[in-house]
């Protein structure tokens, strides 16, 4: 049966690689349950011809003007915009998630693409003139090589968008490691590309699990590798891909927590709640999925929550009137499943249970309903680990500095949100909190292109952020020129150093 199904392969030096034998594993249509699919898993033989098309194409490419790179980011922002259904459609029948959060997401990376467009602004250095008699100074920013984006199931566009258009702007050439529960929308990411007039070989897809991930990090060719995914994986990258000297951002996994004061207005935060919590069943590193109930605005607040979870609209992602699909596997919804069977455990009141929800005529969709938990405390595992589905835990704290206190404590450090209606409060939380996104009424805070992207603590490791700024910063390196023309040597030979005179 399965040997039947197509095969999606890697993209290598413009073409399309399509391998007939070797490693392989299923891609699922999560809302039925079926294996569509299979996509190759890169052996050594496909790294190195996807590495060899990267490095062979990286002198050109980083010799091309800036305003040429930019022309060329220019006609992709219009594919992408004339493909957009397209990636959306893609990305829902392999992750799952409603199409119009899908359409969001290509929306969010069209973005990175429009910030790239301005790379020769972006790329200008800084110049003193005369720093010593008949002498000046400057600096460049010049790419590094070939760069690698290692990427995460939950936003197969998105994410490896924050990625590979500031690279290439930057003069990079790129190897694309997608997820390999939802390969597909990369290689027509790929193909647009190829559309817009980048030249073959500049970007690539290699389709792989670890063992491509370790042969990207062994490879001596591979200057810079570009993480998201979960902690534990991006502290691996990041530990392994620096000692080989490489440069590394790893973003890894969250626990986001709203805190809610008792001057919120409470429809809107309800509002905000179902969206930051239960949008793309959870499965976004910047969900919601702790609530911070500030003096005794818990009851009211679960009381206007409960009946809004149950009356979720769970579907899947291709009906228009969904508010949330599947889950994207059996194993992740029994992993969800599990979790939330050890907060009944320890204690924590299920006020909604998600848990037994069969959407008619998907009986083996990986779906779930929403679970809405109440006194949850920080030892339960509901609220210390990542559940990554549509699981929202509200722990209830006395005050504004206990709610600091609680999420600061926290291993995580990626986004967080306060709603008030006082500006002082709102000020102090933005102030003292240890987190790297901060919304003040604002559930999902995430930066737009043209800012940068990251957490703190065990939500990134590296130096840098992600797209924005940033991303010029880490897909660059400076080098500082000194030049003196042979009219100010006229004199001779000099023994002093110049700037003594
Ligand atoms: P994951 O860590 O399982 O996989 C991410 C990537 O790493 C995939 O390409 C995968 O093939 C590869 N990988 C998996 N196991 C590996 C191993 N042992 N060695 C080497 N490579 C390996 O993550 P996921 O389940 O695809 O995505 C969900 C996670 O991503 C969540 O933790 C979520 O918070 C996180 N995430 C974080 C951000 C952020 O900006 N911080 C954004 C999106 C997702």
């Amino acid at each position: 049966m399965t040997t039947t199904l197509p095969t999606i392969g890697h993209f290598i030096g413009g073409r399309h690689i399509t391998p007939s034998e070797g490693r392989a594993s299923e891609v699922f249509n999560p809302a039925i349950g079926v294996a569509t699919a299979r996509v190759a898993l890169a052996d050594d033989a496909a790294l190195e011809q996807a590495v060899g098309a990267a490095h062979a194409a990286f002198p050109a490419w980083a010799a091309t003007s800036p305003l040429r790179r930019a022309r060329i980011m220019f006609k992709y922002k219009e594919l992408l915009e004339k493909n957009a259904d397209r990636l959306a459609r893609l990305i829902t029948a392999e992750h799952g998630k409603v199409f119009t959060d899908a359409k969001g997401e290509v929306q969010r990376g069209i973005e990175v693409v429009e910030f790239a467009c301005g790379i020769p602004q972006l790329l200008k250095g800084e110049i003193t003139e005369q720093v010593a008699n008949g002498i000046d100074a400057w600096t460049v920013r010049q790419p590094l090589g070939v760069c690698a984006g290692i990427t995460p199931f939950n936003f197969p566009v998105m994410v490896p968008m924050w990625m590979f258009p500031m690279a290439l702007a930057c003069g990079n050439t790129f190897i694309l490691k997608p997820s390999e529960r939802d390969p597909s929308a990369a290689l027509l990411l790929a193909e647009l590309l190829q559309e817009a007039g980048l030249p073959d070989g500049v970007f690539n897809v290699l389709q792989g699990d670890k063992q491509a991930v370790d042969g990207l990090l062994r490879h001596p060719q591979v200057k810079a590798i570009s993480f998201v995914g979960s902690t534990p994986i991006a502290e691996y990258i990041y530990a392994t891909g620096s000692a080989r000297g490489k440069r590394v951002q790893a973003l890894g996994g969250a626990k986001n927590h709203m805190v809610v004061m008792p001057d919120a207005d409470l429809e809107q935060t309800v509002d905000a709640l179902m969206g930051a919590a239960y949008g793309s069943a959870g499965e976004r590193c910047m969900a919601i999925s702790v609530v911070v109930a500030v003096g005794g605005v818990a009851d009211r607040l679960v009381e206007a929550l409960a009946p809004r979870v149950r009356a979720l609209k769970i579907a899947e992602g291709s009906d228009l009137a969904a508010e949330m699909g599947p889950v994207v596997t059996r194993q992740h919804k029994d992993k969800i499943v599990d979790y939330i069977g050890q907060g009944v455990a320890a204690g924590a009141k299920l006020v909604v249970d998600g848990r037994g929800f069969v959407l008619p005529g998907h009986e083996q969709g990986y779906f779930l309903g929403g679970s809405l938990f109440d006194q949850v405390t920080p030892e339960m595992t509901v609220y210390r680990d990542e559940i990554f589905g549509p699981v929202l835990c509200v722990v209830r704290v006395a005050d504004l500095a206990a709610a600091i206190e609680l999420v600061n404590a926290h291993e995580y450090g990626n986004g967080t949100a306060i709603f008030t209606r006082d500006g002082n409060t709102a000020r102090e939380y933005g102030f003292r909190i240890e987190v790297g996104m901060v919304g003040i009424n604002v559930p999902i805070p995430v930066p737009m292109a043209f800012h940068s992207f990251g957490g703190w603590k065990r939500s990134l490791f590296g130096d840098h952020h992600a797209h924005g700024p940033e991303a010029v910063r880490f897909y660059t390196r400076q080098k500082a020129l000194t030049q003196r023309w042979p009219n100010s040597v006229a004199g001779g030979a000099e023994f002093a150093m110049p700037t003594l005179k």
